[in-house]
């Protein structure tokens, strides 16, 4: 068995895979491939999927795979991806969504979902729509029914995840995120500043929310320096480990096509540290991203053993109001003030940030 980092689910007892799939891009495999595919994730560990209508012929294999090890997994269905006359469609419309939910429970062969998702709700029309036309009554009411175990949302939108967490309904936030889309050099669905997007992941962690990431090869373009808005190509294993850094994400969902693809995103798991560092993305860090420390600890090893990270978190949720925070940060065997200011954090920070100064600024601020 290969080494699987698990992650907790901070609202729930689920220790969740860093590693999952997204089973969309099976849709042109066979059946006895996407059999074979599932098998083998869940024989190495993998034990977190995400599936979506529009790969409508991945749920009857799906359910062959899990049969008899549906207590080895989690799965993330969606609600308003509905399939019907064989065609993936996208719906607000109660009905459909409740006919859609049934045929996928009986070809998957389960009485339950682990995390029942309100689908792409990128404006904030679709919120609304998500609330008026009773779609997320239904699915609280299967929440309550023990149907659904946690609530999700998948979104592009900052602005529309920050909406959704107002409410506090969610466990879980699917969030498309990839270098590219951080450093503002994506596409259509790379919405939001650099800050944006940062302020939204710390706002997860601090609510115990976790993300589960979509897109983290930027569709394939970022493994190719042709396509790559940087003009040069990372790995899956530095775009995955990238995602993992992020606060609040306790899984990166890749999509396969087929074995081959699985195979080659299994090498991540037995990747070394150097085959992980993403620092290159430094090189191409645009001025807005510079300075913000993320807390990703990409920094480390410290030589003074200081949680950089952590540190800095706790300063950062000091300064924004919460007490709590000071406390956590007392409790810390290490502080600030044992930086020795070696400047070696500064020199593999991808952000570019000024730790030397910062440290003495936090020793400062928290008076140690
Ligand atoms: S200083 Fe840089 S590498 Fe270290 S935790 Fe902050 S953002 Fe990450
Ligand atoms: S500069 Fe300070 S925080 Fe950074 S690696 Fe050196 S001792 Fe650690």
């Amino acid at each position: 068995m290969r080494k699987v980092e698990y992650r907790k689910l901070p609202h729930g007892t689920e220790q969740i895979g860093t590693l999952g799939i997204g089973t969309g891009g099976l849709v042109n495999a066979s059946d006895e491939e996407i059999e074979y595919a599932i098998s083998k994730a869940i024989d190495n560990g993998i034990n977190f999927f995400d599936l979506c209508a529009w790969a409508s012929n991945v749920f009857a294999p799906f359910g062959r795979a899990i049969k008899g090890r549906r207590n080895e997994i989690y799965f993330q269905l969606h609600f308003g991806a509905v399939y019907r006359n064989s065609q993936y469609g996208w719906s607000r419309d109660l009905d459909q969504i409740k006919q859609t939910f049934a045929w996928e429970m009986q070809q998957l062969g389960t009485d339950h979902v682990d995390f029942g998702f309100l689908h792409c709700v990128d404006e904030s029309e679709d919120w609304e729509e998500i609330v008026s036309g009773g779609i997320l009554q239904y699915v609280q009411e299967l929440k309550e029914q023990g149907v659904v175990k946690h609530i999700g949302f998948s979104s592009h939108t900052p602005s529309v995840c920050n909406r959704i967490l107002d409410t506090g309904i969610a466990d879980m936030m699917m969030f498309s995120l990839n270098p590219a889309y951080d450093l503002e050099c994506g596409d259509e669905y790379g919405i939001g500043t650099t800050l944006e997007r940062a302020r939204l992941l710390r706002r997860c962690e601090t609510m115990g929310v976790g993300v589960s990431v979509m897109k983290p090869f930027h569709g394939g373009q970022l493994l190719d320096e042709t396509t790559s808005p940087f003009r040069k190509k990372l790995t899956t294993t530095q775009c995955l480990q990238y995602c993992l850094d992020r606060p609040a994400v306790l899984v990166a969902l890749p999509g396969i096509r087929n074995v081959t693809d699985l195979d080659l995103l299994l090498t991540f798991l037995d990747a070394t540290p150097e085959q992980r560092d993403y620092s290159v993305i430094g090189e191409f860090t645009p001025q807005t991203a510079v300075g913000n420390c993320v807390y990703c600890n990409h920094c480390q090893p410290c030589p003074a053993h200081i949680d950089v990270g952590l540190v800095n978190k706790y300063y950062d949720l000091a300064l924004a109001g919460d007490n709590i925070a000071s406390d956590h940060y007392d409790k810390l065997k290490v502080k600030a003030s044992a930086c020795v200011q070696c400047g070696r954090c500064e020199k593999r920070c991808p952000f570019k940030v000024k730790q030397m100064d910062k440290m003495a600024q936090i020793s400062r601020y928290f008076g140690k």
